[in-house]
This record gives structure tokens, sequence and C-alpha cells, in this order.
């Protein structure tokens, strides 16, 4: 059987007439003698709507009701897509995760998908049917239903991927493909036709949110072959894929960004041994992730400062842990969420010298300050004030010669 699993994110089955569209793609694979297994996000903004009605229920809804909650938006795209199927003479119909089953662990609202009964859904590819899968959601072994994390169907597909053994995915969105930074945050941002899982990764982690990044990792590990394209236009997209399969002269591929980090600084800390231990702990304890750090040298041998960056929704909880803390003594914190992590990655920048040093000249050329800095082999980030962002993702995306 030549399997062929096709996702469709939110914008693409937006509207009832988008719909429709979708479902002339789909049946376009079916004409080329593909098995089609379909996987769909919920219409654009429904997510987010029930988010926000869970938040007026109450600013403490229980996890689990609301990965129920959540589900739903997905359950929606799905039974108006296989409607449309039917309608057009195909057999077609919806599953939810549940009725497969796929099995998930971990916390709700990010879980992850451990196993996909393959046994249905086989059965039902072999009788001509058409599946269409809700992407985002699970079920756990306590039989409640559970979410990946917000663009969690990218993850589905990539994992329907992997346990059919489809021979190829594609992500139907709607942007022309990955592009060399956020076609929203900079409008000159070109397609790149062909990226390397662990560019994709750290650009999706970064802030590129085309694709979610456990979706990249999954993908990488499985080595699954990803086409992310647009559901608008029938144009080739991006191709993602294998390293080896590469050959680029481009020394950067992207450049990524954030809206939503904040900065925290602690002035005054008593420097003694294990004291940044003694602050992140009761972070990590409580799954706040902590991302850029820096301490300065004390100037005294007995005092430091202490920046870090968290995400910006996590910046109540960071304070009251900080200030409950009995182990640690400051003087003063400051929190600023007026920051983004802007961020450049290419494999190009293992062997080319000099990158970390154009990636500063060109910043500081337009009086950007850089507040905080990291680096990893294929990428380096800085945290800058958030009304520079589109200046300095423009003036990297021309360092870089990413506009050819
Ligand atoms: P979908 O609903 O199809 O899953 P998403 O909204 O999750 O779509 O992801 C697509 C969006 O990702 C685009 O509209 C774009 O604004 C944003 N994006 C951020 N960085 C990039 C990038 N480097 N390339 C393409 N799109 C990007
Ligand atoms: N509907 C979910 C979200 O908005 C999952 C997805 O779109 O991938 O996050
Ligand atoms: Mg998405």
């Amino acid at each position: 059987m030549k399997i062929i699993v096709l996702k469709f994110g939110g914008t693409s089955v937006g509207t009832v007439d988008r719909i429709k569209n979708v479902a002339n793609i789909i049946t376009s694979y079916i004409k080329k003698k593909y098995r089609v297994i379909v996987v769909s996000s919920a219409m654009s903004g429904v997510t987010n709507d029930l988010i926000r009605k869970s938040e007026k229920i109450s600013n403490d809804f229980d996890v689990q009701e609301l990965d129920v909650l959540l589900s739903t938006g997905e359950q929606i795209a799905c039974s108006l897509l296989a409607g449309r199927l039917r309608h057009l003479g195909y057999n077609s119909r919806s599953w939810l995760a549940w009725q497969i089953p796929i099995i998930t662990s971990g916390d709700y609202n990010s879980s992850r998908i451990i196993n996909i009964n393959k046994n249905k859904i086989h059965k039902y590819l072999k009788s001509n049917g058409i599946p269409i899968i809700t992407g985002f959601q699970g079920i756990n072994n306590k039989s409640r239903v559970t979410t990946l994390g917000r663009g969690g169907s990218d993850t589905s597909a990539i994992m329907v991927a992997k346990f059919f053994k489809a021979n190829k995915c594609i992500i139907y969105t709607d942007v022309a493909g990955v592009m060399t930074t956020d076609p929203r945050v900079f409008n000159k941002a070109k397609k790149i036709k062909v990226i390397s899982y662990e560019e994709m990764l750290e650009m999706s982690s970064l802030g590129s949110k085309v694709m979610q990044s456990s979706s990249v990792q999954e993908a990488r590990l499985n080595r699954i072959d990803v086409d992310v394209k647009s559901s608008f236009q029938n144009k080739s997209g991006t191709l993602i894929t294998k390293r080896r399969n590469i050959i680029n002269n481009k020394i950067i591929t992207g450049v990524s960004s954030t809206k939503n980090d904040a900065k925290i600084t602690l002035i005054g800390v008593k420097d003694k041994p294990g004291i940044a231990a003694s602050i992140f702990k009761p972070l990590s304890d409580n799954n706040i992730n902590v991302d850029m750090v820096v301490q300065n040298i004390s100037s005294n041998g007995k005092e430091t400062d202490l920046t870090f960056t968290i995400k910006s929704g996590d910046v109540n909880k960071t304070r009251k842990l900080i200030k409950l803390n009995k182990k640690i003594n400051f003087k003063i914190m400051k929190v600023d969420k007026d920051v983004s992590k802007v961020s450049i990655i290419g494999v190009g920048m293992i062997t080319t010298p000099g990158v970390t040093y154009r990636m500063f000249q060109s910043l500081s050329e337009k009086k950007i300050n850089i507040m905080v800095i990291s680096t990893s082999e294929i990428k380096i980030s800085v945290l800058i004030s958030k009304k520079h962002l589109v200046k300095a993702v423009a003036a990297l995306h021309k360092e870089f010669s990413l506009n050819k």
C-alpha cells in the first residue's frame, strides 16, 4: 500500500469554502492511487476561543477538563471534512483519537503519543476508506482525553506517518513552506526549499511555529521526510530531511524570533556556591522553563546580579516562587516583559568563522542593544528590546543574504 499522510492546519480548514478546497486536495491524491490518511486541526480561532471561555469559567480551570474542551475543535473540523468527502461520493469518516486509539502518556495539555493502534485504520484503508483523524488529541491509560500542546496536530501527523510507515507526510498550512523568517514579522521572507531536521528543530523551538518542535524531533528520530506547503496554491514547498541530503552554500538558513519571553533580573544576590541551583530548582519543580541565563561577575566577591528568561505566561508564578524561596537573598527583582529573542540558525556556522561577530556588528549598526546571549553549535540567540524586533530581523536577513 502506498500510504500518504496529509495534515491540514487551522487556516486551511478555517471556513466552509476552505474545507471544500481541502477535500479536493485529498481526492487529488486518491486519483494518484495513494491510500490517504488525513490529520486535521481545528478551524482557525476555535482552540483560542475555547481557551478564552475556560478562562472566564475559572482562573484555574481543571487541566483534565481543559483537554476535553480543547479537543472538541478538531472533532468539528474532521466531521465537516469527512462529510464533504462523502458528499463528493468518497468513502470517508472521522476518527477521534480514542476510537483508534492513539495512546498518550505524560501531563495533560502536553502529552506525548506513545502508541497508535493500527488495526481499525488499516482495515478501513483496505476498504478504500479515507480516515480523517483528529490531530492534537489522544487518550491516556486512565481513559481520559489528552492534548499534545499548542500546534500538536503536526505531531499527530508525524506519529501517524511513523506508525503506518507512510511513504510521505505533507503538512499543509497557510504559508508557502518554511520561510527564512516569519513572513508576518518580515514580509521579504523567502521560501526555503530544503532544510535539515536539526535546523528546523532549532527554528521551531526558537519561535518559528510553522511546525511544532516535538513533531520535528519525532520526524528526525524516525527519519521521516516531511513536506511543508500551502493549501492555497499548488506549488512545491519545503522538504525537511536528513542533513546528508542537502547541498547548501548558505551560512545561515533562517532567523527566528519570539515575542512571549520575559527577562527577570535579581540584583544583589548573595554570591555563594549553589546559589543558581537554589534559584532554579523550585522553578523546574513547577515546570517553569528557564531559557537564557547570565550571571555577572561579582565586583566585591559577595554579591552578584543574575538575569534569566522565562515564558511571559510564567512571570507571576516565578515571582511568587522566588519571593517564597528562603534559600536565596537578593535586593531587588526586576521583570521586563518587553523583550524578544532573535536567533540565527544554520549548520553553515559550524564551519564558518566570524558569524557571531557579523550578527553583533549588524545589530549594533542599527543601535540595537543585546541584553543576553546564548549559543549552540548551529544557532546564536540574543535577547533584545521588543520594539527593535522587526529592525533586527530585517538587518540579520540582509547581513546573511537570505533575501537572495
Ligand atoms: P497551521 O494552522 O497550518 O498549523 P500555524 O499558524 O501553526 O499554521 O503555522 C503557520 C504560521 O507560522 C505562519 O502563518 C507564519 O506566520 C508562522 N511562522 C513563523 N515562522 C515561520 C517560518 N520561518 N516559516 C513559515 N511560517 C512561519
Ligand atoms: N488546534 C490546536 C491548536 O490550535 C492544534 C493545532 O492546531 O495543531 O493549538
Ligand atoms: Mg500549527
